[in-house]
């Protein structure tokens, strides 16, 4: 039984890296049908806060990534919060301290800082002298009576090889003299990370680690903890670092990069999931829009590639206008979008949404395109543009929407198929065509001489509001 695990930190928002590592443990749990586990990491005390452990929830949810066991959903291998489970800890290190794996060092933070910068100024890699490694029971005594502050330190063999099969990387093998004796716990009592993964890691029972690529490092610190405590090794798989686009590691200054940014921008959750799936990985065929199932179905963690991944931000929105446009039910993409409409100012009911969205859907790629979009569907009160002005004052522009008005005047509704009468008679009785024949027309409706499908704008908007904005033009331009 497969059982893999996210194990978040809660210090800031959920940003794309993080998301595509739960991303690739959900689909691979899924595509075993094993479980996922989510662990909050909150050992930084300082950084960890509990509003970033409700946010990532609530971005993970919105994703579609679920959990079988978790801080709010239980299970049977809890606390799933790391500042819960210091009894657990504590058991652990006393057996390391009594199967002598880890020694007290005294060494203070100045101590350490000369040694590091010894090491450097002549070209070694900086690791920890061993110093403490051997001290007599009276050297620890007497510190301790100085009340001399110490660490835990795990003794590493000398000189060993730790190799082992990397699911995506292959085979890794890592001199462990490039680390030398690290801290399992600190001075304060806090046991750290390398440490307490391990623990929690085994104790829960994963069987893949799935995580990316910056923390191939600790990996074998880790495997160095597991054979110490006598824990089963899982199988491990790093994923590829994300690049963006200039092939620098992705930042900030790349543009948005957390799930919540590209919520708030209009992307939708089945886009990101889509998206976030090819950051490392592709279908077999040349479709890249596969809905998760597709993708569950298709995905194996061997397929992952090795190669960095490059954030395509364009491809992403592109992605988001196919679901938007193509593949979400109208009812539901309506839901969605009824926040933007009202942070747009939009306000209508969700019959009136519905219709504005199916006059539009095909010219969105975010919801944020709503705002300039939906305009002409809210905005009764606008301002021509210098184009609709070209139109409106020419007189043969201006003669085109009086006799528009003589034709709407009667009627007391109006569709498409209504509107394309008119017009057809307009054509007929002016002989004007095209662009003579719409552009006053769409100028005087929306203001400008572009954007959406008039037909479909005086059918949602009603026969009411036409006639009111027609006049506004006549009395306008006239
Ligand atoms: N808490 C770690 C992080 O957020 C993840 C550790 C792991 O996956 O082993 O980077």
């Amino acid at each position: 039984m497969v059982r893999v695990r996210f194990a978040p930190s809660p210090t800031g928002y959920l940003h794309l890296g993080n998301a595509r590592t739960a991303l690739f443990n959900y689909i691979y749990g899924k595509h075993t049908g094993g479980k996922l586990i989510l662990r909050i990491e909150d050992t930084d005390r300082e950084r960890s806060k509990k509003e970033f452990e409700d946010l990532l929830i609530d971005d993970l949810k919105w994703l579609g990534i679920e959990w079988d066991e978790g801080p709010d959903v239980g299970g049977d291998y809890g606390p799933y919060r790391q500042s819960e489970r210091n009894e657990i800890y504590k058991e652990y290190v006393e057996k390391l301290k009594n199967s002598g794996h880890v020694y007290k060092c005294f060494c203070t933070p100045e101590e350490l800082e000369e040694e590091r910068k010894k090491a450097l100024s002549e070209g070694r890699p900086p690791r920890y002298s061993g110093k403490c490694r051997n001290l007599t029971e009276e050297d620890i005594k007497d510190y301790e009576q100085e009340g001399k502050p110490y660490v835990w330190r795990f003794r590493v063999p000398d000189g060993e090889f730790i190799i082992f099969e990397d699911l995506i990387k292959g085979t890794v093998e890592i001199n462990v003299d490039e680390f030398g004796d690290f801290v399992i716990v600190r001075s304060d009592g806090s046991p750290v990370y390398n440490f307490v993964v391990v623990v929690d890691d085994a104790l829960m029972k994963i069987t893949h680690v799935i995580r990316g690529e910056d923390h191939l490092s600790n990996t074998p610190k880790q495997i160095l903890i597991y054979r110490a405590l006598n824990f089963n090794e899982p199988k491990f798989a790093h994923l590829p670092i994300i690049l963006g686009e200039d092939r620098s590691k992705l930042s900030k200054r790349h543009g948005a990069v957390s799930v919540r940014a590209f919520r708030d921008d209009g992307y939708v959750s089945e886009a990101m999931f889509n998206g976030l799936s090819l950051l490392g990985w592709h279908p077999k065929g040349d479709n890249e829009v596969l809905d998760k199932d597709e993708i569950i179905k298709e995905f194996d963690i061997e397929d992952v590639h090795n190669a960095p991944a490059v954030f395509d931000r364009a491809k992403l929105k592109w992605l988001n206008g196919v679901y938007i446009r193509e593949k979400l039910d109208i009812d539901d993409l309506t839901q969605r979008a009824v926040p933007f409409f009202e942070g747009f100012g939009y306000k209508a009911d969700f019959d009136y949404y519905k219709k504005v969205l199916l006059a539009i859907r095909d010219s969105l790629e975010t919801l944020m395109d709503i705002e300039e979009r939906a305009k002409p569907f809210f905005v009764d009160e606008f301002h021509y543009d210098e184009e609709a002005q070209k139109y409106l004052k020419e007189e043969e522009g201006y003669k085109v929407i009086q006799v528009f008005y003589d034709n709407l005047k009667e009627l007391d509704s109006i569709d498409r198929s209504t509107f394309k009468s008119i017009t057809k008679k307009i054509q007929k009785d002016l002989g004007v065509k095209g662009k003579g024949l719409f552009m006053p027309i769409r100028s005087a409706l929306t203001g400008t001489t572009s954007g959406v499908d008039i037909a479909l704008l005086v059918e949602v908007i009603g026969i009411e509001r036409v006639k009111e904005r027609i006049k506004r033009a006549l009395e306008y331009f006239g």
